[in-house]
């Protein structure tokens, strides 16, 4: 093994080394791709296992990049979870496609750090391209304005900031204490995200209101008007309600459509949390999942989830960027420029002063895929939910346990001589089997109070002998409990 080169003249590594292991990753990653789908989804490991295995300090001297890569093929990957794998089913099944990792490296290499226009012009401006583009493959009107934010998460705490701004303005100085209280209104079924959100913007846990859903786990309109009155009737402030088109349990989908004038009428913010099926909105046959939502003040989209995109990548829109820019808009000296007014200063628009060039990988993907590439490929993950769904209803001792718009299928096996209880340890068991085999990795939610398996297809490489290969590993586990 060569020493490391220690006599460049910057301290970094010399241009040849760079080169020479540049190649190597570029390889070693062009063959991971290629043959992710031979190793295990997820390690059989017990937690702690990589930690103990690692010095519990960093090395004095320099270590040659041939020894730091081989503890990386020998000790990091093996302790991986693989979401590229085609047989990754777990949460929601997504890729980091080619030209998405290619336009990562590149973000690093300029390691541009977006906080005001003339810190990056190129991420500034490409952002607002990007975004543009994004809301018109989706067919949002040309009001909404985007921002890329690490997760949803933020984007919806971002939000809500701007909700909180446009109902209780004078909390910019005065914070909430000792004012009425303001409450969020969401579905039972609603992403945690939106509490932590809550507790962050200081509404407190009970600055919440969870809304009954219907049988096929949708915010019921009339619950939510009911809840409304209520409040304001009680002296709560109403802020916003948060629809979701796709929830994270079963995918659901809130009609939008009819909860917008709800909160028209309230004169309440309305968020749409499409994290996981925003991008279904560029298919026309789905088009009714989404009716209303061009109503929403804000609305999020994950291109880390479902259009191809590595993590992270999420879309915050919003119709009146100004709005949030008031919520997070405070310059302090040093960052005044000449361009403030005129040019945009991604630092505006969220908690975080320094912003990444998440741009980049996302104008590559777009670009590489074109839009009826992504269109094509989201059909097709459509179709092969279908042949799963196909298979657990053909197939006695299996059942599907809630209504499946999307590419997620909840589902799980219920053979007939086993009661609630005994059915859930059964799930359970059966899938920490298949996860711990390697063959596949699921996850599981609740519903109704009985456990599912989710079977989420979202990954470009997974073909219809993947999923037999993994819908036989199922039987046999199901078989074995
Ligand atoms: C995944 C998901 C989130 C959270 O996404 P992050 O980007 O991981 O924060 C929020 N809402 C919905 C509906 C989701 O599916």
């Amino acid at each position: 093994m060569s020493s490391p080169e220690t006599d460049d003249p910057t301290g970094d590594i010399h241009p040849e080394e760079f080169r020479r292991f540049g190649h190597e990753v570029v390889d070693w990653i062009a063959d991971y791709l290629a043959g992710v789908d031979r190793l295990p989804v997820m390690p059989d490991l017990e937690p702690g296992a990589l930690r103990t295995a690692l010095p519990d300090r960093a090395p004095e001297s320099p270590e040659s990049l041939e020894a730091v890569l081989a503890d990386f093929r020998e000790q990091v990957v093996p302790a991986t979870t693989h979401w590229n794998h085609p047989s990754f089913h777990a949460y929601f099944a997504n890729t980091a496609s080619g030209p998405g990792i290619l336009g990562e490296m590149l973000a690093a290499a300029l390691n541009a750090n977006a906080m005001v226009w003339r810190t990056s012009p190129s991420a500034t401006e490409l952002e607002e391209v990007v975004t543009d583009w994004v809301a018109r493959m989706l067919g949002l009107p040309d009001d909404f304005r985007g921002v890329i934010n690490d997760t949803a998460s933020s984007s919806s705490l971002y939000a809500l900031a701007a909700a909180r701004e446009m109902r209780l303005p004078e909390s910019w100085a005065s914070g909430l204490a000792g004012a009425p209280p303001g409450r969020i209104y969401t579905s039972e079924e609603a992403h945690s995200s939106i509490r932590k959100a809550a507790t962050t913007l200081g509404f407190g846990r009970d600055g919440v209101r969870a809304i009954a859903t219907d049988d096929d786990f949708r915010m019921r309109p009339d619950a939510l008007r009911d809840a409304l009155e209520d409040d304001r009737a009680a002296g709560v402030r109403p802020v916003a309600v948060v629809a979701t088109i796709g929830t994270t349990s079963t995918t659901a989908v809130d009609p939008v459509a009819d909860i917008a004038p709800i909160a028209e009428e309230a004169g309440v913010w309305l968020h749409v949390d499409a994290a996981y099926a925003g991008p279904m909105a560029a298919l026309p046959e789905f088009a009714a999942h989404f009716r209303g939502w061009e109503r929403a003040h804000s609305i999020v989209v994950n291109p880390h989830k479902w259009l191809f995109t590595p993590m992270d990548c999420s879309l915050l829109y919003c119709r009146r960027p100004d709005q949030l820019r008031a919520a997070f808009s405070l310059t302090p000296e040093y960052l005044r420029t000449p361009e403030l007014a005129s040019g945009t200063n991604l630092m505006d628009y969220g908690v975080s002063l320094g912003r990444r060039f998440r741009a980049l990988k996302l104008w590559f993907v777009l670009r590489r895929f074109g839009v009826d590439g992504m269109v094509s490929r989201l059909r097709e993950h459509v179709r092969l939910t279908r042949v799963v769904q196909g298979w657990v209803e053909a197939t006695p001792g299996w059942e599907v346990l809630a209504p499946c718009p999307f590419a997620t299928l909840i589902f799980r096996h219920a053979p007939a001589d086993l009661d609630e209880a005994a059915l859930d340890r059964h799930n359970r068991a059966l899938m920490e089997r298949v996860n711990r085999s390697g063959v596949a990795f699921f996850s599981h939610t609740e519903v109704r109070g009985r456990i599912g398996l989710r079977f989420s297809i979202g990954n470009l490489r997974t073909t219809e002998a993947h999923l037999r290969r993994t819908w036989g590993a199922l039987e046999s586990a199901a078989a074995e409990g």
